[in-house]
């Protein structure tokens, strides 16, 4: 991972994007700080709507040439409804897409953790979410919505929409190594979520990493079909460590995770590039929440993990990430509750719970 010498400068691009993005990357940028790593530095730009705005695209130069010489990047959220009867091209959402693009981020890492105190936030019975501690890799850059897709008439006249779904080896071959670099430094096991029984491009998902766990005689491989995923995601996650799945299961499966794990405003990811974390971007899986934006009521928790997720995989900082980690954990422990956790603190007072937990 990172390679990140000590005498290093470490730069870390900020993009908070829409929203409620400014006010949850604040606290999150303050976390960072507060655990004085030298040689930490931060320069900031804007994206999505707020790019627009100020430059006439989601994606402006500026911001990818900072995206690219930056170590990682932290992420808020994009969207914003001025923005909603612009061409496609031009809507923060597209950012998004054209950062993946840009950096190359074909592999989506998604932990869902049950934090003690929060069982009644989950969808699931207390006794059935305090077990739910995973990660899913997803792949993020193939699959049926990257593959050919279009409307056709059918010989008899009937409309039709396509979209063919694929995945070349390599594609494979590339997630299932990140799925099973997680796996050696978690619980070493590791499930892989495919269709094989109907889908040709399922099969040789199965294939493929079947060849890559060759490599790793310390995990151990199970497969499961993604119905069976689904029901058992409710029924018992607790038997989940890591999950790596293609990109449209995993789509899916993780939203379902995200829910099962309590509020939409606790979750971070990753997404990276490769196992090393270079220019790994890092944001909560929520978006700009309009509803709520500019009021300080967001729970900055997600983005505060997912500093803490960018720590680990881009700057090989473990214990570090822990220190945050530990620190929302203990927030939690001690009550800090913003309003989508049934509490009454602003975005700042629960950045400041977290700070005053840190050891
Ligand atoms: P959303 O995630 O923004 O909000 C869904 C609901 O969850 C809202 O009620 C919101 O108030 C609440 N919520 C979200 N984050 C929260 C937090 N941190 N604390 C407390 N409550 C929180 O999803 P949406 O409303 O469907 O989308 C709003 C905009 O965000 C859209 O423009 C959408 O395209 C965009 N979006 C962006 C991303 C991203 O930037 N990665 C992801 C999803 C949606």
């Amino acid at each position: 991972m990172g390679g990140f010498a000590k005498e290093k400068r470490v730069l870390i691009a900020l993009l908070p994007g829409d929203g409620i993005g400014p006010e949850v990357v604040a606290e999150a940028r303050r976390a960072l700080a507060a655990l004085a790593i030298d040689g930490l530095a931060f320069e900031e730009a804007p994206v999505g709507g707020a790019a627009y705005k100020a430059a006439g695209h989601p994606l402006p130069p500026a911001t990818l040439d900072l995206v690219k010489r930056a170590d990682a990047i932290l992420f808020g959220a994009v969207g914003d409804p001025d923005c909603d009867s612009l061409e496609r091209h031009l809507r923060p959402e597209q950012a998004i897409l054209g950062l993946r693009k840009e950096l190359g981020l074909f592999a989506n890492l998604r932990p869902a953790k049950l934090f003690a105190g929060l069982e009644d936030a989950s969808a699931l019975r207390p006794d059935i979410a305090a077990a739910i501690d995973m990660v899913i890799v997803r792949e993020l850059t193939g699959d049926v919505y990257f593959g050919e897709k279009g409307r056709r008439t059918t010989s008899d006249g009937r409309r039709e929409g396509y979209d063919q779904m694929a995945y070349a080896e390599d594609e494979v071959r590339r997630i299932a190594i990140v799925g099973f670099e997680m796996a050696k430094r978690r619980k070493r096991i590791i499930c892989s979520v495919d269709k094989a029984n109907v889908l040709e491009s399922s099969q040789l998902w199965r294939d493929v990493v079947g060849e890559v766990a060759t490599g790793y005689p310390e995990v151990t491989l199970t497969h499961m079909y993604v119905d069976n995923a689904a029901m058992q995601l409710v029924r018992n996650p607790g038997q989940f460590d890591v999950i790596v799945t293609g990109n449209l299961f995993g789509d899916i499966l993780s939203d379902q995770a995200s829910m099962c794990a309590g509020s939409i405003g606790m979750l971070p990811s990753a997404s990276l590039r490769d196992w090393s974390g270079d220019n790994g971007l890092y944001e909560p899986i929520h978006g700009s929440a309009p509803d709520i934006a500019g009021q300080g009521k967001a729970n900055p928790c997600g983005t505060i993990l997912s500093a803490a997720m960018l720590l680990r995989h881009s700057l090989d900082m473990e214990a570090q990430a822990q220190r945050i980690e530990t620190a929302v954990a203990n927030a939690l422990a001690g009550g800090a509750r913003t309003a989508d956790l049934g509490g009454t603190m602003s975005t700042r007072e629960m950045g400041d719970a977290v700070l005053a937990a840190l050891t």
